[in-house]
């Protein structure tokens, strides 16, 4: 893309509105705009971030053997009183009525749509199991939202929902979730640990939420420096190997892990490497058993011809709210530090003589060589604002053109992250951003 052809809004001042460093550095490089409270829109460089992040989330979804399906934002409110659920939800739901009267809703989650769709075609044990996921746009009606995208009243997630023929079937399923989770949050470039959650009235320990460090995380974390050198590489388990997963599980829940609320002094006392801060919740995987399967009337013949009522469980992912996850996690004064794998553009080219017939000539040629991953930025700007707009938007990394290197078929190659810059000639520079 040409900067000087796109929406891509950057900012100087820092917006008054926004109290954390993600939230202010998503409106200042121009990746989100506000359009009502907790409710924004993606501008080009923010879209590809949350597009980029929910392809990964996607591709681990899909290896892990679950299926990706689209269902839709509004439901019926018919569907949440089979479940019991439609009058206790409360004012998190955004009701709604047709023209016809029809009681409607947006979406907050899906498992009386997904349960309603799979007791329409599930008629034997023999499909089970199944996990069938979307990345859909959900509605909370948040009492505060706030933090930019981290706590919005829209937002996009991805969820998760699997169906077994028994509790054994079902441990699999979330076992295999894990494993997922922990391969989607080290592809994002972060460390996610999973942490006992409540299970409410379902009981046992089916339930995780996966937290990353960031010092505006909403709730205190306790973890155990042995999860950094878990190798959970498919080349380490299988989605294949029930012993596989089981060996996984035991590493992920014998280190110790805890949310404020379940923090426990003295089992914390003997943990050697200690690591403890604020964290912020990126996903969610929870097992729940026939909790909507059996008042929604979802049952298949089981292998002796009675029929069985199978077991459930849900998986979520805060796909928007990673966006502002990943920036509280990776940034410095000078602005973002996106990931190689989730960033908008892999590099910026840096004109810093538009007109220049060697400079614009050398920019052409590398433009159209990144094919579509470089954001070239040819702006009629002095080069101090280009420099400053590259490190705010957080380009892993800056091709730099200036005249006295051109003349000589030399660029500056910067990395971002650690703000390396060496002098290259433009086929070393491209190999190395590769
Ligand atoms: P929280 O405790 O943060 O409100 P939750 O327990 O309500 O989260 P789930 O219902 O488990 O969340 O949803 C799955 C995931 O969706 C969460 O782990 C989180 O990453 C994301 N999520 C939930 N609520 C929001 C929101 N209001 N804005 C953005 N993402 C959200
Ligand atoms: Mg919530």
């Amino acid at each position: 893309m040409r900067l000087s052809r796109s929406l891509v809004p950057t900012l100087k001042e820092t917006p008054a509105e926004a109290q954390i460093a993600s939230h202010r550095l998503m409106l200042r490089a121009g990746l989100v705009r506000q359009t009502s409270a907790g409710i924004y829109a993606w501008l080009p460089a923010g879209y590809r971030v949350l597009q980029n992040i929910a392809q990964i989330v996607r591709e681990e979804q899909d290896a892990s053997g679950a299926q990706e399906v689209l269902m839709p934002t509004l439901q019926s409110a018919d569907l949440w009183r089979q479940s019991g659920r439609y009058d206790g939800y409360g004012a998190e739901m955004l009701r709604i009525k047709d023209r016809h009267d029809r009681e409607m809703l947006y979406g907050p989650t899906n498992e009386e749509m997904i349960t309603d769709l799979f007791r329409q075609s599930a008629k034997s044990y023999r499909q089970l199991p199944q996990n069938l996921y979307h990345i859909q746009w959900k509605f909370r009606d948040e009492v505060r939202p706030r933090f930019g995208v981290m706590r919005g009243r829209e937002f996009l997630m991805k969820d998760a929902y699997s169906f077994d023929l028994d509790q054994a079937g079902a441990v699999i399923a979330y076992r295999k979730m894990m494993l997922a989770y922990m391969r989607t949050f080290r592809r994002l470039g972060v460390q996610a640990i999973p942490m006992a959650a409540d299970t409410g009235p379902i009981g046992g320990d089916l339930s995780h939420e996966f937290i990353i460090l960031a010092p505006t995380g909403e709730s205190q974390v306790y973890y155990d420096a042995a999860f950094e050198t878990i190798d959970t590489s498919p080349s380490a388990f299988s989605f294949n190997s029930e012993a596989d997963l089981e060996r996984f599980a035991a590493l992920m829940t014998t280190p110790y892990a805890a949310t404020d609320e379940k923090h426990d002094e003295a089992a914390w006392a003997k943990v050697a490497n200690k690591r403890e801060g604020r964290g912020i919740e990126v996903g969610h995987i929870f097992y729940f058993g026939t909790k909507y399967s059996e008042p929604m009337g979802l049952k298949v013949a089981g292998p002796d011809g009675s029929l069985v009522v199978p077991h459930m469980g849900s998986y979520g992912i805060g796909v928007s709210r990673l966006v502002g996850a990943l920036i509280e996690a990776n940034h410095d004064d000078a602005g973002i530090i996106w990931a190689d794998a989730v960033a908008p553009w892999k590099a910026t080219i840096l004109n810093l003589k538009m007109g220049d017939a060697t400079c614009d000539g050398m920019c052409e040629d590398i433009y159209a060589k990144l094919k579509g991953n470089a954001l070239y930025d040819d702006r009629d700007e002095r080069g101090g604002v280009k420099f400053n707009d590259a490190d705010l938007m957080g380009h892993p990394w800056q091709i730099i053109v200036g005249p006295r290197g051109a003349a000589k078929g030399m660029v500056e190659l910067k990395r971002r992250a650690t703000g390396e810059r060496v002098e290259l000639s433009v086929e070393d520079a491209l190999s190395r951003i590769g």
